[in-house]
């Protein structure tokens, strides 16, 4: 739908169903017909108002007449050989963001990695949608469809919600809670089935500790000193490593949810042993496990480069036997659609 033609309409997804009863009862509808919408939007994920079936034709007419489904178009589709499917969506504000589903065989379940904000100010030297820069925060609704879209598409329930996407989803913070919200009790995934992923904006992790949600905080931490975290998370000159880490403890002892710790691992840059040791002994007090990620090269980052994987052993085994914590390898999806984050915006761009 052209955008002019959305002028004056109000968009329906990312309504609870206590603001789609109200928003019935003001158009003097019973209010069963709001929590029938709700089912509609949340549960039978619908395109269009001609697919309610339970309204008349001139009560769908007037929903076609003042409101829309969805504040996301489908830019573009790819999928994978292994399954792994990534959407690109442009924004009622043109622009674009990114949301990839993937098949997790372990559980039998798909997860939905979707975007916070278009583009991203934390400026990751690995990462596509640092180059990109900043654009534009998220509002909750157009998270929250990333996940409908998803499903409109596929016909096929999401179980699992990580924030890995686009963004820094802490330096959006409000609308992320509200959309987390709206996936909860909504979308119907349980908190314990969704990911929040920073990159470490220590005060907002403790903001959203005292929320009492029961989410898992994944913390791109990427190396155990200052130093060579400065490079890697450039925002880390902002939040220091002692204040990350001290908000990490709080976030354990407010949830009591285990901490989930991404290192990114760059050949010569963190995957020496010595620098295994360093960060074995910086979270051994912590409630957490370790998931290394074999960088993925992209086009933005030629010069860095993924270590061997027999590094990537070694360096797993000293962090284990160590810290006596839990270290898992990231197995990568999605490698021949470019599933990293950003690249497919970027692929797009150019
Ligand atoms: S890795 Fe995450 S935080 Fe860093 S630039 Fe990319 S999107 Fe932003």
């Amino acid at each position: 739908m052209q955008d002019s033609a959305l002028k004056n309409k109000t968009c329906l997804s990312g309504l609870s169903e206590t603001e789609l009863i109200s928003l019935a009862e003001k158009m003097q509808w019973p209010s069963y017909k709001g929590k029938q919408l709700h089912s509609w939007i949340y549960k039978k994920w619908v395109s269009s108002f001609d697919e309610m079936t339970d309204f008349s034709t001139k009560d769908r007419n007037y929903l076609k007449e003042n409101y829309y489904l969805s504040p996301l178009t489908l830019t573009q589709k790819q999928e994978s050989k292994d399954k792994t499917i990534k959407y690109l969506w442009k924004l009622k504000n043109n622009n674009l963001v990114e949301s990839v589903r993937m098949f997790l065989e372990e559980h039998e379940s798909y997860s939905a990695c979707i975007s916070s904000q278009a583009g991203c100010a934390v400026g990751c030297p690995f990462c596509a949608t640092g180059a990109i820069g900043f654009k534009s925060n998220l509002k909750a609704n157009e998270i929250v469809d990333q996940i409908l879209g998803i499903q409109r598409d596929t016909k096929e329930r999401i179980q699992n919600i990580v924030f890995m996407g686009q963004g820094e989803p802490l330096l959006n913070y409000n609308e992320v809670v509200k959309a987390i919200h709206l996936i909860k009790d909504s979308v119907s995934i349980g908190a314990r089935r969704i990911t929040v992923s920073t990159s470490g904006i220590a005060p907002q992790i403790k903001k959203l500790a005292d929320e009492k949600l029961q989410i898992t905080l994944a913390v791109s931490l990427h190396a155990p000193d200052q130093k060579t975290r400065e490079v890697l998370v450039p925002i880390s000159k902002k939040y220091k490593m002692n204040e990350l880490l001290e908000s990490l403890h709080y976030y354990y002892e407010k949830t009591k949810r285990r901490i989930t710790i991404e290192y990114v691992m760059l050949e010569d840059i963190n995957d020496e042993p010595e620098q295994a040791k360093e960060l074995a002994d910086l979270i051994k007090t912590l409630h957490c496990h370790i998931n290394l990620i074999p960088y993925n090269p992209t086009e933005t980052s030629r010069e860095l480069k993924r270590p061997p994987m027999n590094k990537v052993y070694k360096f797993k085994e000293i962090v284990e036997k160590r810290s006596g914590k839990k270290v898992t390898i990231r197995h990568e999806r999605g490698v021949d659609i470019d599933a990293a984050c950003g690249q497919l915006a970027n692929s797009f761009k150019s």
